[in-house]
Parts: C-alpha cells; structure tokens; sequence
C-alpha cells in the first residue's frame, strides 16, 4: 500500500495562530514514513510549506504518486500541535483539491484528537486518527478498522469513535533523516535571537525531539489528547539523529520537547558537537550549575514560561511551581550569562497588577532577559481551562472557544484586514467537503 503523508501550504490569513509561520520539519510524517515502511509499505511526504507548492501543484503531486491512503494533517508539525490554527480551512482545501486521486483520506492533528466527530464531518475524511498518529497510520492498511483503536470513521451523519487519543510508545521511534534538499531550503531557526532574525544563517536549522509530552497539568496547556505523559528518547537515537542534522550542515537545532528537562548526560555529548539549539523549559528545575553546562553545551534559546508573578496567580494557572518570582527572577538572570537569550513568558491572567509586571519586565530587561507583555490565552479544546469553563470539548468546541476569544480579547478596532475572522466565516462548509 502507498501512502501520501501532506503538509499543507499553510495560510493564516483572518486566524488567531499564535505559532510561528515559517515551514518546520514534519517530525510527525517521519515517524509515520519510517514506521509505514518497516511494516512493508510505501511513503512520500509531500511538504507543500516547505516546497511551497499550491493546491495544483499538491494535487499534481499525489495524482502522480496514485496513493491507497492520503494524510493531511491539521496542524503544521508536532511543534505546534499545543497551539495550532483554530480553523480548518488549509486543509480542507487540500482535501478537496486531491479528493479524486488521493484514494482514502486521512486526518492526523490535534482536531481530530480532540473534537474527532466535528473533524470527521468538516474534513470530509474518511477516517480520523486521534492522538500521536506514527504508529497507527500503518494499522490502517494492515487491520480491520474495527479493530483499531483511536480512529473515528464510518456512516457521515453517525461515525463511530473507537476509543480515546492513542499515545505513542515513542521511545523506541527510530532516528530520522531528510533529504539534503529540504534541509537545504529549512532556512529557518526557530525561536533564534542571537543573530539577525532577518539576517543571512550561518547554516540550515532544523528540529527535533529529545523527549515528548510533560508531567504538568497547566491549565492553558492543551496536550490533554497527545503529547501528555513524558517520555524519553534513548540518547544513542537522538544522537543518531542529530549527527546525521550536523552532517547534512544543519548549524541549529530546535528541541520541540515540550518541556526540555536537564539531562547531564545529553548535554555532555552536545558539548562535543559543535551545534548551537534553542529550547522551551520551565526555569524552576533548572540548578545554576545545570544552566551553566546548558550554555555551554550550545544552547542560545530559552523560552521559559513564568506565566504570573504572583504566587497566587501562578497557582490559578495550576503552575505548580515551587519557587518564588524573586527566586525565579534570579534563575533566568543567571540563564542569562550562559545562554544568549532567554525569554520569560507571561500570560494575561488578570491577578497581576500593570505596574508590577512594567517594573518586573524593565528590571529583567536591565540584565538582557526578554519577558513578553501578558498574552490573553485561547482557551484550546483539550486544555483544562476549556473544561473549566464548559466542560468536556463536544462538536462544537471550535466555535465556541474561537468567539470566547473574539469577545473578550480581540479589540475591533482594528482595521478590517487585521481582523480575526469566527470559524463559520474561515471554513468550508462541510457539505462542500464531499
Ligand atoms: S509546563 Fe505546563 S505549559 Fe509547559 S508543557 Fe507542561 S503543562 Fe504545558
């Protein structure tokens, strides 16, 4: 059996994304080719963002390939599962475009795994994967689907669901390659400040996981359907991995790791190699002589998430974190001196006073670490916050949380073109899906 495993051209035209736009590696894809191919069958990716090739031009390509299975995914890459575009607009279109040559469609993404019933009837799939999608996707050409768990297909105005999201194993995913063309053309290095963002890169980027899922319950954090339980790659993988990066002339890397933990014996073997990375981490489980070995290990991105300086408002955000803003003041100051940048994070929790959050944010400034103003948050389907406020996600989980949004933190002020768009006015209709 074939499979053509799509990455949309994406657009985020009238959407509240949050993520970044430029094309990241589509880990989620190598998994699943690798695993399609060790159970016997045939994989192409076909990465529409980062060959920047429009609908013909995806369509062309899968009507040349003539797959059995074709695969859109909702989101572009793992990296912004936790954060993904709200509508489902791309890749309906995508859908719609290879409709009559793709063979049987495929939805992977944090949609699906969330709201699996309204991705089913708005993508006009036939079948929904919900959860981490590499392992299943090649039980879809091998099992009964009956059988399988995590999928939702069947009668249109009825799908039947088979469980819940599926978690993958993980640790004994095999290290990943890419052809030197698209890492040639990755010239994007995620969430990197130390040179000209707009400037000429010393190298390709590229990225990749270490570990995935985190042991948090934040309740803006929407991983409650797939990257959720922490797991660690073994090290010789991950070095594989990254070697062949390195070898191909990749410069820096960006570990998507939801939560990049110390890990001593990672970071001795980083500093052998002379590669630079960016991480997302929480600075309270960083000791000072850990971040010290950190930076020197090449690291010259933190992104770490403060969220309120108040305990209080740390604690309604169920942070759980152990330390104080003094105590977590200083540790990204002393991140500071070892790692080129570091930003600290905070969100619009309506506990923090203006005036303490200017005072704190000058303060760190003053030492190099760049904390962002207070972001209001989208209350993701998927996330505690979204069960606190209306229970579990039903079919109309989008909707609701996108207009949520839209009414309480979008200032309509501003001109029409820059205005965030409701899901009845971004997306197809579904009946226009089949
Ligand atoms: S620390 Fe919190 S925000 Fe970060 S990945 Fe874990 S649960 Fe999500």
């Amino acid at each position: 059996m074939k499979f053509a495993l799509i990455n949309p051209n994406w657009n985020f035209d009238g959407s509240i994304y949050f993520g970044c736009r430029e094309p990241h590696l589509p880990l989620e894809y190598g998994y699943s080719k690798a695993l399609i191919e060790r159970a016997g069958h045939e994989a192409v990716i076909i990465d529409g963002q980062l060959m920047d090739l429009d609908l013909d031009g995806i369509r062309a390509r899968v009507a040349e390939y003539a797959p059995d299975f074709t695969v859109v995914t909702t989101a572009p890459s793992y990296l912004f599962w936790r954060c993904a575009p709200p509508e489902l607009r791309i890749p309906q279109e995508v859908l719609k475009a290879v409709g009559d040559v793709g063979g049987t469609l495929v939805a992977v993404g944090p949609h699906g795994s969330t709201t699996p019933r309204a991705a089913y009837a708005k993508l006009g799939v036939d079948v929904v994967v919900m959860g981490e999608c590499e392992e299943l996707l090649p039980r879809l050409a091998d099992e009964s689907w009956d059988a399988i768990p995590s999928i939702c297909f069947g009668p249109r105005d009825n799908p039947k669901v088979n469980g819940g999201p599926f978690a993958s194993r993980f640790t004994d995913l095999p290290a990943l390659s890419w052809p030197d063309e698209w890492v040639t053309r990755h010239h994007h290095h995620h969430h990197r400040f130390d040179i000209d963002p707009n400037g000429p890169r010393p190298g390709p980027g590229g990225e990749m996981e270490t570990s995935r899922g985190c042991p948090y319950r934040c309740s803006f954090c929407a991983k409650e359907n797939f990257r959720d339980k922490y797991r660690k790659r073994p090290l010789p993988v991950v070095l594989e991995e990254l070697d062949r990066l390195i070898a191909q002339g990749v410069e820096y890397v960006y570990f998507i790791d939801e939560i990049f933990l110390p890990n001593a014996e990672l970071l001795e073997a980083l500093v052998e190699r002379r590669i630079k990375f960016g991480v997302q981490t929480r600075i309270d489980l960083w000791k000072e002589p850990m971040l010290e070995l950190l930076g020197r290990a090449g690291c010259v991105s933190i992104e770490a998430g403060v969220e309120s300086l108040t305990p209080e408002g740390r604690q309604a955000l169920d942070k759980n974190c152990r330390m104080s803003t003094e105590e977590l003041t200083d540790r990204l100051i002393f991140a500071k001196r070892h790692v080129a940048f570091v930003q600290a994070n905070l969100i619009e929790a309506g506990t923090d006073d203006d005036g303490m959050v200017e005072a704190w944010r000058k303060r760190l400034l003053e030492h190099g670490v760049w904390a962002n103003e207070p972001v209001p948050l989208f209350p993701y389907p998927g996330s505690p916050d979204y069960r606190k406020l209306w229970g579990l996600p039903d079919d109309q989980a989008w909707e609701r949380a996108l207009d949520h949004y839209l009414t309480h933190h979008v200032d309509f002020s501003d001109i029409q073109d820059q205005r965030p768009l409701p899901l009845r006015e971004l997306e197809l209709a579904a009946p226009d899906m089949r």
